[in-house]
Protein backbone atom coordinates (compact mmCIF):
# COMPACT_ATOMS: atom_id res chain seq x y z
CA UNK A 1 0.00 0.00 0.00
CA UNK A 2 3.02 2.55 0.84
CA UNK A 3 4.64 1.74 -2.82
CA UNK A 4 0.89 2.90 -4.09
CA UNK A 5 0.47 6.02 -2.55
CA UNK A 6 4.41 6.58 -2.88
CA UNK A 7 4.05 5.60 -6.94
CA UNK A 8 0.83 7.67 -7.58
CA UNK A 9 2.38 10.76 -5.65
CA UNK A 10 5.53 10.82 -7.61
CA UNK A 11 3.41 10.07 -11.32
CA UNK A 12 1.43 12.94 -11.13
CA UNK A 13 1.66 15.40 -13.76
CA UNK A 14 1.43 19.34 -13.87
CA UNK A 15 -1.98 20.16 -15.62
CA UNK A 16 -0.88 24.12 -15.76
CA UNK A 17 -1.18 26.10 -19.21
CA UNK A 18 2.74 25.86 -20.52
CA UNK A 19 4.46 29.07 -21.10
CA UNK A 20 3.40 31.79 -23.59
CA UNK A 21 5.04 34.76 -24.88
CA UNK A 22 4.44 38.37 -22.57
CA UNK A 23 2.22 40.60 -24.05
CA UNK A 24 2.55 44.19 -23.32
CA UNK A 25 -0.45 46.87 -23.29
CA UNK A 26 0.30 49.97 -22.29
CA UNK A 27 -2.05 51.36 -19.50
CA UNK A 28 -2.27 54.74 -18.33
CA UNK A 29 -3.37 54.15 -15.01
CA UNK A 30 -3.73 57.47 -13.47
CA UNK A 31 -6.46 58.02 -16.00
CA UNK A 32 -7.92 54.80 -15.33
CA UNK A 33 -7.91 55.45 -11.82
CA UNK A 34 -9.93 58.07 -12.35
CA UNK A 35 -12.56 56.87 -13.91
CA UNK A 36 -13.03 54.25 -11.77
CA UNK A 37 -12.64 56.48 -8.40
CA UNK A 38 -15.92 58.34 -10.48
CA UNK A 39 -17.95 54.64 -10.78
CA UNK A 40 -17.28 54.29 -7.27
CA UNK A 41 -18.62 57.41 -6.28
CA UNK A 42 -22.38 56.46 -7.25
CA UNK A 43 -23.76 54.52 -4.48
CA UNK A 44 -25.63 51.81 -6.64
CA UNK A 45 -26.91 50.02 -3.76
CA UNK A 46 -29.18 46.78 -3.27
CA UNK A 47 -31.06 46.89 -0.42
CA UNK A 48 -32.67 44.07 1.14
CA UNK A 49 -36.01 45.68 -0.36
CA UNK A 50 -35.67 45.70 -3.95
CA UNK A 51 -38.05 48.83 -3.96
CA UNK A 52 -35.47 50.81 -2.50
CA UNK A 53 -33.51 51.66 -5.54
CA UNK A 54 -31.84 54.79 -6.25
CA UNK A 55 -32.57 55.44 -9.92
CA UNK A 56 -30.60 58.69 -9.96
CA UNK A 57 -27.27 57.04 -9.05
CA UNK A 58 -27.70 54.19 -11.74
CA UNK A 59 -28.15 57.07 -14.26
CA UNK A 60 -25.35 59.04 -12.95
CA UNK A 61 -23.00 55.83 -13.49
CA UNK A 62 -24.62 55.47 -16.93
CA UNK A 63 -23.70 59.20 -17.47
CA UNK A 64 -20.21 58.16 -16.15
CA UNK A 65 -19.90 55.79 -18.43
CA UNK A 66 -21.09 57.29 -21.78
CA UNK A 67 -18.62 60.12 -21.56
CA UNK A 68 -15.45 58.17 -20.08
CA UNK A 69 -16.26 55.33 -22.77
CA UNK A 70 -17.10 57.09 -26.44
CA UNK A 71 -16.14 54.27 -28.97
CA UNK A 72 -17.84 51.78 -27.10
CA UNK A 73 -21.14 53.81 -26.57
CA UNK A 74 -21.08 54.46 -30.76
CA UNK A 75 -20.07 51.79 -31.93
CA UNK A 76 -21.76 49.31 -29.85
CA UNK A 77 -25.50 49.02 -29.65
CA UNK A 78 -26.26 49.83 -25.60
CA UNK A 79 -30.17 48.34 -24.84
CA UNK A 80 -31.61 49.08 -20.98
CA UNK A 81 -32.92 45.91 -19.46
CA UNK A 82 -35.33 46.73 -16.79
CA UNK A 83 -34.15 50.43 -17.18
CA UNK A 84 -31.10 50.05 -15.05
CA UNK A 85 -29.11 46.82 -16.74
CA UNK A 86 -26.60 47.55 -19.38
CA UNK A 87 -26.43 45.05 -22.41
CA UNK A 88 -24.04 45.92 -24.83
CA UNK A 89 -24.16 44.51 -28.33
CA UNK A 90 -20.52 44.12 -30.20
CA UNK A 91 -21.51 42.73 -33.52
CA UNK A 92 -18.36 40.54 -34.84
CA UNK A 93 -17.24 39.42 -38.54
CA UNK A 94 -18.81 36.27 -38.45
CA UNK A 95 -22.43 36.26 -37.43
CA UNK A 96 -22.79 32.42 -37.55
CA UNK A 97 -20.23 32.11 -34.82
CA UNK A 98 -21.21 31.14 -31.04
CA UNK A 99 -21.62 34.53 -29.46
CA UNK A 100 -19.36 35.47 -26.10
CA UNK A 101 -20.53 36.90 -23.27
CA UNK A 102 -18.58 38.99 -21.09
CA UNK A 103 -20.83 39.98 -17.19
CA UNK A 104 -20.06 42.12 -14.44
CA UNK A 105 -22.75 44.33 -12.10
CA UNK A 106 -23.17 47.45 -11.02
CA UNK A 107 -25.08 47.53 -7.65
CA UNK A 108 -23.15 46.84 -4.27
CA UNK A 109 -24.15 45.97 -0.74
CA UNK A 110 -24.77 48.22 1.30
CA UNK A 111 -22.60 50.12 4.22
CA UNK A 112 -23.60 48.19 7.37
CA UNK A 113 -25.02 50.22 9.72
CA UNK A 114 -22.69 51.29 12.51
CA UNK A 115 -19.44 50.38 10.89
CA UNK A 116 -19.85 53.98 8.76
CA UNK A 117 -16.85 55.37 11.29
CA UNK A 118 -14.74 52.37 10.84
CA UNK A 119 -14.07 53.20 7.22
CA UNK A 120 -10.62 54.85 6.79
CA UNK A 121 -11.97 56.64 3.76
CA UNK A 122 -15.69 57.49 2.54
CA UNK A 123 -17.22 54.30 1.17
CA UNK A 124 -18.61 56.18 -1.84
CA UNK A 125 -15.80 59.07 -1.71
CA UNK A 126 -14.00 57.64 -4.78
CA UNK A 127 -10.85 58.57 -2.94
CA UNK A 128 -7.55 57.32 -4.56
CA UNK A 129 -4.13 57.23 -1.75
CA UNK A 130 -1.08 55.57 -2.59
CA UNK A 131 -2.10 53.53 -5.40
CA UNK A 132 -5.04 52.22 -4.14
CA UNK A 133 -9.15 52.85 -4.79
CA UNK A 134 -10.88 53.02 -1.57
CA UNK A 135 -14.68 52.90 -1.65
CA UNK A 136 -17.93 50.10 -1.77
CA UNK A 137 -17.82 48.18 -4.90
CA UNK A 138 -14.35 48.58 -5.52
CA UNK A 139 -13.74 44.86 -5.34
CA UNK A 140 -17.05 43.98 -6.07
CA UNK A 141 -18.29 44.65 -8.89
CA UNK A 142 -17.43 48.00 -9.94
CA UNK A 143 -13.99 46.19 -10.65
CA UNK A 144 -15.09 43.98 -13.19
CA UNK A 145 -17.59 46.14 -15.19
CA UNK A 146 -14.96 49.07 -15.51
CA UNK A 147 -12.09 46.34 -16.55
CA UNK A 148 -14.28 45.09 -20.00
CA UNK A 149 -15.18 48.95 -20.58
CA UNK A 150 -11.56 50.22 -20.40
CA UNK A 151 -10.71 46.95 -22.80
CA UNK A 152 -13.35 47.42 -25.20
CA UNK A 153 -12.76 50.78 -25.39
CA UNK A 154 -8.94 50.60 -26.25
CA UNK A 155 -9.92 47.54 -28.37
CA UNK A 156 -12.17 49.34 -30.55
CA UNK A 157 -9.34 52.43 -30.18
CA UNK A 158 -7.14 49.89 -32.18
CA UNK A 159 -9.98 49.24 -34.63
CA UNK A 160 -10.34 46.05 -33.39
CA UNK A 161 -13.52 44.25 -34.24
CA UNK A 162 -13.84 40.64 -32.74
CA UNK A 163 -14.10 37.40 -35.18
CA UNK A 164 -17.62 36.45 -32.81
CA UNK A 165 -20.34 39.33 -31.11
CA UNK A 166 -19.47 39.54 -27.93
CA UNK A 167 -22.10 41.13 -25.52
CA UNK A 168 -21.25 42.95 -22.27
CA UNK A 169 -24.26 42.49 -19.68
CA UNK A 170 -24.07 44.56 -16.21
CA UNK A 171 -27.16 43.52 -13.97
CA UNK A 172 -28.37 46.09 -11.28
CA UNK A 173 -29.71 43.57 -8.89
CA UNK A 174 -27.05 40.81 -8.32
CA UNK A 175 -26.59 41.62 -4.85
CA UNK A 176 -30.49 40.15 -4.15
CA UNK A 177 -30.60 37.39 -6.46
CA UNK A 178 -30.20 39.19 -10.25
CA UNK A 179 -33.53 38.29 -11.44
CA UNK A 180 -34.32 41.77 -12.64
CA UNK A 181 -30.87 42.39 -14.18
CA UNK A 182 -29.48 39.18 -15.58
CA UNK A 183 -31.96 37.09 -15.20
CA UNK A 184 -34.19 39.54 -17.53
CA UNK A 185 -31.50 39.48 -19.79
CA UNK A 186 -31.02 36.00 -20.30
CA UNK A 187 -34.66 35.54 -21.18
CA UNK A 188 -34.22 38.27 -23.45
CA UNK A 189 -31.15 36.15 -25.10
CA UNK A 190 -33.37 33.25 -25.30
CA UNK A 191 -36.29 34.87 -26.67
CA UNK A 192 -33.86 36.56 -29.71
CA UNK A 193 -32.90 32.71 -29.78
CA UNK A 194 -29.12 33.79 -28.96
CA UNK A 195 -26.95 30.92 -27.96
CA UNK A 196 -25.58 28.44 -26.99
CA UNK A 197 -22.58 30.90 -26.45
CA UNK A 198 -19.06 29.81 -26.77
CA UNK A 199 -17.66 31.43 -23.45
CA UNK A 200 -19.55 32.74 -20.41
CA UNK A 201 -17.43 35.17 -18.13
CA UNK A 202 -18.42 36.77 -14.80
CA UNK A 203 -17.20 37.60 -11.34
CA UNK A 204 -16.38 34.91 -8.78
CA UNK A 205 -12.44 34.00 -9.16
CA UNK A 206 -9.51 36.15 -8.34
CA UNK A 207 -5.75 35.57 -7.65
CA UNK A 208 -5.13 34.13 -4.27
CA UNK A 209 -2.05 35.28 -3.11
CA UNK A 210 -1.11 32.98 -0.27
CA UNK A 211 -4.22 31.69 0.36
CA UNK A 212 -3.89 28.01 -0.43
CA UNK A 213 -2.62 25.93 2.50
CA UNK A 214 0.50 24.04 0.91
CA UNK A 215 0.54 25.88 -2.10
CA UNK A 216 3.79 28.57 -2.48
CA UNK A 217 2.51 31.79 -4.14
CA UNK A 218 -0.43 33.31 -6.26
CA UNK A 219 -3.11 30.80 -7.63
CA UNK A 220 -5.57 31.71 -9.97
CA UNK A 221 -9.01 30.46 -8.64
CA UNK A 222 -11.33 29.92 -11.77
CA UNK A 223 -14.83 29.30 -10.49
CA UNK A 224 -16.40 26.22 -12.61
CA UNK A 225 -19.74 26.32 -11.21
CA UNK A 226 -21.25 27.85 -7.80
CA UNK A 227 -23.45 26.52 -4.77
CA UNK A 228 -27.28 27.18 -4.71
CA UNK A 229 -29.27 29.31 -2.58
CA UNK A 230 -32.17 29.13 -0.76
CA UNK A 231 -33.90 30.70 2.49
CA UNK A 232 -36.51 28.98 4.20
CA UNK A 233 -38.74 30.96 6.75
CA UNK A 234 -39.92 28.85 9.94
CA UNK A 235 -42.82 30.10 11.57
CA UNK A 236 -44.56 28.49 14.41
CA UNK A 237 -47.71 30.28 15.48
CA UNK A 238 -50.11 29.47 18.38
CA UNK A 239 -52.12 30.70 21.20
CA UNK A 240 -50.14 33.29 23.10
CA UNK A 241 -51.40 34.17 26.39
CA UNK A 242 -50.46 35.19 29.91
CA UNK A 243 -46.85 33.97 30.52
CA UNK A 244 -47.66 32.80 34.21
CA UNK A 245 -49.70 30.26 32.89
CA UNK A 246 -47.24 28.65 29.93
CA UNK A 247 -47.14 25.92 27.93
CA UNK A 248 -44.11 23.43 28.15
CA UNK A 249 -42.93 24.82 24.95
CA UNK A 250 -43.82 28.30 23.79
CA UNK A 251 -43.57 29.25 20.62
CA UNK A 252 -39.80 30.51 20.99
CA UNK A 253 -38.94 27.03 22.56
CA UNK A 254 -40.56 25.02 19.19
CA UNK A 255 -38.67 27.18 16.86
CA UNK A 256 -35.56 26.84 18.80
CA UNK A 257 -35.67 23.33 18.77
CA UNK A 258 -36.30 23.44 15.13
CA UNK A 259 -32.85 25.49 14.02
CA UNK A 260 -31.29 23.06 16.55
CA UNK A 261 -32.24 20.33 14.97
CA UNK A 262 -30.82 21.58 11.98
CA UNK A 263 -27.39 22.88 13.20
CA UNK A 264 -27.12 19.35 14.74
CA UNK A 265 -27.58 17.63 12.04
CA UNK A 266 -25.96 19.56 9.16
CA UNK A 267 -25.96 17.79 5.59
CA UNK A 268 -23.37 15.30 4.78
CA UNK A 269 -20.36 15.89 3.17
CA UNK A 270 -19.29 15.30 -0.33
CA UNK A 271 -15.69 15.73 -1.79
CA UNK A 272 -16.55 15.50 -5.81
CA UNK A 273 -17.27 17.73 -8.82
CA UNK A 274 -15.56 21.29 -9.06
CA UNK A 275 -13.73 20.76 -5.38
CA UNK A 276 -12.52 17.33 -6.61
CA UNK A 277 -10.96 19.09 -10.37
CA UNK A 278 -9.37 21.89 -7.56
CA UNK A 279 -7.19 18.50 -6.05
CA UNK A 280 -6.84 17.46 -9.42
CA UNK A 281 -4.98 21.13 -10.56
CA UNK A 282 -3.08 21.61 -7.39
CA UNK A 283 -1.97 18.40 -6.21
CA UNK A 284 0.62 17.89 -9.03
CA UNK A 285 1.95 21.67 -7.47
CA UNK A 286 1.80 20.45 -3.38
CA UNK A 287 5.34 18.97 -2.01
CA UNK A 288 5.55 15.33 -1.80
CA UNK A 289 3.37 14.98 1.97
CA UNK A 290 0.65 16.90 0.08
CA UNK A 291 0.90 14.86 -2.99
CA UNK A 292 0.92 11.72 -0.82
CA UNK A 293 -2.23 12.49 0.41
CA UNK A 294 -4.03 14.33 -2.23
CA UNK A 295 -3.35 11.82 -4.97
CA UNK A 296 -4.75 8.71 -3.35
CA UNK A 297 -7.90 10.24 -1.87
CA UNK A 298 -8.89 6.39 -2.89
CA UNK A 299 -7.24 6.00 0.95
CA UNK A 300 -7.52 9.06 2.15
CA UNK A 301 -10.43 10.75 1.47
CA UNK A 302 -12.13 10.78 4.93
CA UNK A 303 -9.09 12.20 6.40
CA UNK A 304 -9.32 14.99 3.71
CA UNK A 305 -12.78 15.68 4.06
CA UNK A 306 -12.56 15.68 7.96
CA UNK A 307 -9.96 18.58 7.71
CA UNK A 308 -11.67 20.57 5.15
CA UNK A 309 -15.02 20.46 7.38
CA UNK A 310 -12.65 21.57 10.46
CA UNK A 311 -12.33 24.74 8.87
CA UNK A 312 -15.22 27.24 7.64
CA UNK A 313 -14.08 28.27 4.07
CA UNK A 314 -13.33 25.37 3.45
CA UNK A 315 -16.38 23.37 4.85
CA UNK A 316 -18.57 25.36 2.64
CA UNK A 317 -16.56 23.92 -0.61
CA UNK A 318 -17.73 19.81 0.31
CA UNK A 319 -21.03 20.20 1.95
CA UNK A 320 -25.23 22.35 1.60
CA UNK A 321 -24.06 25.00 4.93
CA UNK A 322 -26.73 25.99 6.81
CA UNK A 323 -27.46 29.13 8.41
CA UNK A 324 -29.71 30.63 10.72
CA UNK A 325 -29.61 34.35 9.81
CA UNK A 326 -32.88 35.52 11.23
CA UNK A 327 -34.77 35.20 14.58
CA UNK A 328 -37.81 36.88 15.61
CA UNK A 329 -40.45 36.00 18.18
CA UNK A 330 -42.34 37.77 21.41
CA UNK A 331 -43.18 41.41 22.26
CA UNK A 332 -43.00 42.05 25.90
CA UNK A 333 -41.51 40.07 28.65
CA UNK A 334 -44.94 38.54 30.20
CA UNK A 335 -46.81 37.49 27.15
CA UNK A 336 -46.53 34.29 25.31
CA UNK A 337 -45.67 34.81 21.93
CA UNK A 338 -48.16 34.09 19.06
CA UNK A 339 -45.81 33.99 16.67
CA UNK A 340 -42.39 33.07 16.47
CA UNK A 341 -40.70 33.20 12.82
CA UNK A 342 -36.75 32.43 11.84
CA UNK A 343 -34.98 32.28 8.51
CA UNK A 344 -32.59 29.73 7.68
CA UNK A 345 -30.25 30.52 4.72
CA UNK A 346 -28.67 27.53 2.87
CA UNK A 347 -26.09 27.47 0.13
CA UNK A 348 -26.61 23.99 -1.78
CA UNK A 349 -23.58 22.01 -3.51
CA UNK A 350 -24.26 20.62 -6.59
CA UNK A 351 -25.32 17.60 -6.51
CA UNK A 352 -27.98 18.59 -3.90
CA UNK A 353 -31.51 20.72 -5.39
CA UNK A 354 -33.65 23.10 -3.55
CA UNK A 355 -36.39 19.85 -3.69
CA UNK A 356 -33.89 17.45 -1.91
CA UNK A 357 -32.99 20.54 0.48
CA UNK A 358 -36.09 20.91 1.63
CA UNK A 359 -37.55 17.68 1.73
CA UNK A 360 -34.78 17.16 4.21
CA UNK A 361 -35.54 20.06 6.39
CA UNK A 362 -38.59 18.92 6.84
CA UNK A 363 -37.79 15.35 8.00
CA UNK A 364 -35.35 16.74 10.62
CA UNK A 365 -37.44 19.18 11.84
CA UNK A 366 -39.98 16.63 12.18
CA UNK A 367 -42.55 18.82 13.29
CA UNK A 368 -46.08 19.80 11.88
CA UNK A 369 -45.65 22.49 14.42
CA UNK A 370 -43.41 24.52 11.92
CA UNK A 371 -44.62 25.74 8.65
CA UNK A 372 -41.31 25.48 6.19
CA UNK A 373 -41.62 28.25 2.92
CA UNK A 374 -38.83 29.57 0.62
CA UNK A 375 -39.02 33.35 0.63
CA UNK A 376 -35.61 34.04 -1.41
CA UNK A 377 -35.33 34.48 -4.98
CA UNK A 378 -33.72 30.68 -4.68
CA UNK A 379 -31.70 28.71 -6.77
CA UNK A 380 -30.08 25.08 -7.87
CA UNK A 381 -26.76 24.82 -7.89
CA UNK A 382 -25.24 25.35 -11.39
CA UNK A 383 -24.20 23.27 -13.84
CA UNK A 384 -19.71 22.39 -13.95
CA UNK A 385 -18.55 23.28 -16.80
CA UNK A 386 -15.38 21.54 -17.66
CA UNK A 387 -11.88 23.03 -17.30
CA UNK A 388 -10.66 20.20 -19.98
CA UNK A 389 -12.15 22.29 -23.23
CA UNK A 390 -10.76 25.16 -25.12
CA UNK A 391 -12.32 27.79 -23.41
CA UNK A 392 -10.53 27.17 -19.87
CA UNK A 393 -7.03 26.81 -21.85
CA UNK A 394 -7.89 30.17 -23.37
CA UNK A 395 -8.43 31.53 -20.14
CA UNK A 396 -4.85 29.90 -18.47
CA UNK A 397 -3.41 31.11 -21.83
CA UNK A 398 -4.63 34.83 -21.41
CA UNK A 399 -3.35 34.61 -17.46
CA UNK A 400 0.17 33.64 -19.09
CA UNK A 401 0.40 36.09 -21.27
CA UNK A 402 -0.75 38.68 -19.24
CA UNK A 403 0.00 38.09 -15.53
CA UNK A 404 3.01 35.45 -16.44
CA UNK A 405 4.36 31.98 -15.76
CA UNK A 406 4.89 32.35 -11.73
CA UNK A 407 0.72 32.07 -11.90
CA UNK A 408 -1.18 28.71 -10.97
CA UNK A 409 -4.55 27.91 -12.09
CA UNK A 410 -6.75 25.80 -10.26
CA UNK A 411 -10.75 25.22 -10.76
CA UNK A 412 -13.08 25.77 -7.95
CA UNK A 413 -16.07 25.73 -6.58
CA UNK A 414 -17.63 29.39 -5.64
CA UNK A 415 -19.65 28.76 -2.79
CA UNK A 416 -21.24 32.57 -3.17
CA UNK A 417 -23.47 33.06 -5.89
CA UNK A 418 -23.21 35.51 -9.51
CA UNK A 419 -25.25 36.56 -12.10
CA UNK A 420 -23.41 33.71 -14.02
CA UNK A 421 -26.41 31.35 -12.72
CA UNK A 422 -28.54 32.28 -14.88
CA UNK A 423 -26.50 31.08 -17.75
CA UNK A 424 -26.24 27.12 -16.45
CA UNK A 425 -26.58 24.82 -19.24
CA UNK A 426 -26.47 27.78 -21.85
CA UNK A 427 -22.50 27.41 -22.27
CA UNK A 428 -20.16 24.94 -21.98
CA UNK A 429 -17.91 27.30 -20.84
CA UNK A 430 -19.65 29.44 -18.18
CA UNK A 431 -16.36 30.34 -15.91
CA UNK A 432 -16.17 32.83 -13.09
CA UNK A 433 -12.68 34.94 -12.91
CA UNK A 434 -11.59 38.08 -13.08
CA UNK A 435 -7.56 38.79 -12.27
CA UNK A 436 -7.27 40.78 -9.04
CA UNK A 437 -4.58 39.75 -6.49
CA UNK A 438 -6.00 39.38 -3.52
CA UNK A 439 -4.56 38.13 0.11
CA UNK A 440 -6.48 36.68 3.12
CA UNK A 441 -8.15 39.91 4.02
CA UNK A 442 -8.99 40.11 0.73
CA UNK A 443 -12.39 37.69 1.23
CA UNK A 444 -13.15 40.10 4.14
CA UNK A 445 -12.81 42.82 1.73
CA UNK A 446 -15.34 42.26 -0.82
CA UNK A 447 -18.83 43.04 1.55
CA UNK A 448 -16.77 44.19 4.23
CA UNK A 449 -15.33 47.69 5.50
CA UNK A 450 -12.51 49.04 3.78
CA UNK A 451 -13.24 47.71 0.65
CA UNK A 452 -10.86 48.85 -1.99
CA UNK A 453 -8.50 47.96 -4.45
CA UNK A 454 -4.68 48.27 -5.78
CA UNK A 455 -4.35 50.26 -9.14
CA UNK A 456 -2.04 48.41 -10.28
CA UNK A 457 -4.19 45.27 -9.92
CA UNK A 458 -7.01 46.92 -11.38
CA UNK A 459 -4.82 47.53 -14.19
CA UNK A 460 -3.94 43.94 -14.95
CA UNK A 461 -7.27 42.91 -14.61
CA UNK A 462 -7.56 45.99 -18.10
CA UNK A 463 -4.82 44.08 -19.67
CA UNK A 464 -6.48 40.69 -19.05
CA UNK A 465 -9.75 41.60 -20.54
CA UNK A 466 -7.97 43.42 -23.64
CA UNK A 467 -6.50 40.24 -23.96
CA UNK A 468 -8.80 37.74 -23.42
CA UNK A 469 -11.31 39.91 -26.05
CA UNK A 470 -8.70 39.18 -28.77
CA UNK A 471 -7.95 35.71 -28.12
CA UNK A 472 -11.67 35.21 -28.30
CA UNK A 473 -10.99 34.94 -31.89
CA UNK A 474 -9.38 31.62 -31.16
CA UNK A 475 -12.21 29.43 -29.67
CA UNK A 476 -12.91 26.47 -32.19
CA UNK A 477 -16.60 27.05 -33.40
ZN1 LIG B 1 -20.47 40.46 -6.94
Amino acid sequence: MVAIVVVRALSQESLQPGAEEAVHLEVDTAALARRFAQAITYPTISNQDRSDLDHVAFLGLHDHFAASYPLVHEQLVLEKVNDLSLLYTWHGRDPALAPVLLMGHQDVVPVIPGTENDWLQPPFGGVIEDGVVWGRGALDDKSSVVAILEATELLLAEGFQPERTIYLAFGHDEEVGGPEGAGRIAELFEERGIGPFAFVLDEGGAIADGMIPGVQGKVAIVGIAEKGFISLELKVEGDGGHSSAPPEHTNIGILAAAIGKLENDQFAPRLDGASLEMFRYLTPEMPFAGKAVLANLWLFKPIVVRLMLGDQMTAAMVRTTTAATIFNGGVKDNVLPIDATAVVNFRILPGDTKATLTERVREVIDDDRVQIRDISSSSDPSAVSSPDGPAFAMLGKTLRQVVGDDVLITPYLVVGGTDAKYYSGKSPAVFRFLPIIIGADGMKLAHGTNERVGVDSLAIAVRYMHQFIRNTDELPE
